[in-house]
């Protein structure tokens, strides 16, 4: 089944704005626009919550998180980019292994196991997605995209 995913993620974002105001936010999500993913809606939430608890847990606070929801011909893009310290390139192919943690002193000492980008690439690849990881082009941090097939939602409910 397709849903509409800016509305989603949207409100997701927004709970964390006034969760972590701390945090520069730039969010770009236009609602109204009806970009239509064939996903669940649990697991749209499960990814979009993980890849902001790791940009607000290695973002310094006052620095931004970026948010963009757009639809570019017959994709649509998720893209959350932060302002953090960013992952060492030699350790970006392997981030997304499951129970990889870059610079594991300094991951022990923010918990987690390591399994959070593993299984955001899984579900994204699951409903035909790609994920794509590397560093954002400011002037440091990470940059998450998403890219989905936009489902024809005429065609969708025939
Ligand atoms: P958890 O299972 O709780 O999510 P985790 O954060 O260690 O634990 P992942 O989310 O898979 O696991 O992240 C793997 C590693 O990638 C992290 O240990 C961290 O080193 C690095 N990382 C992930 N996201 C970011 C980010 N936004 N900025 C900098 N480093 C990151």
């Amino acid at each position: 089944r397709a849903i509409a995913v800016a509305p989603i993620v949207k409100r997701v974002v927004h709970k964390w704005q006034r969760l972590f105001e701390q945090y520069a936010w730039v969010v770009s999500i236009d609602a109204e626009q009806n970009s239509f993913v064939r996903i669940d809606e649990v697991r749209l939430e499960q990814v979009i919550r993980a890849l902001l608890d790791n940009a607000c847990k290695y973002t310094p606070k006052g620095n931004s998180i970026e948010v963009v929801v757009t639809q570019v011909d017959s994709q649509v893009h998720i893209v959350i980019c932060d302002e953090g310290e960013g992952i060492p390139p030699e350790d970006l192919p392997y981030v997304t292994e499951r129970f990889y943690r870059a610079d594991k002193a300094r991951s022990r000492q923010e918990g987690g196991v390591g399994l959070g980008l593993a299984i955001c690439r899984e579900i994204v690849e699951h409903y035909d997605g790609i994920f794509l990881l590397g560093d954002a082009q400011t002037r440091q941090g990470t940059k998450v995209e998403m890219i989905f097939p936009a489902m024809d939602i005429e065609k969708e409910s025939t």
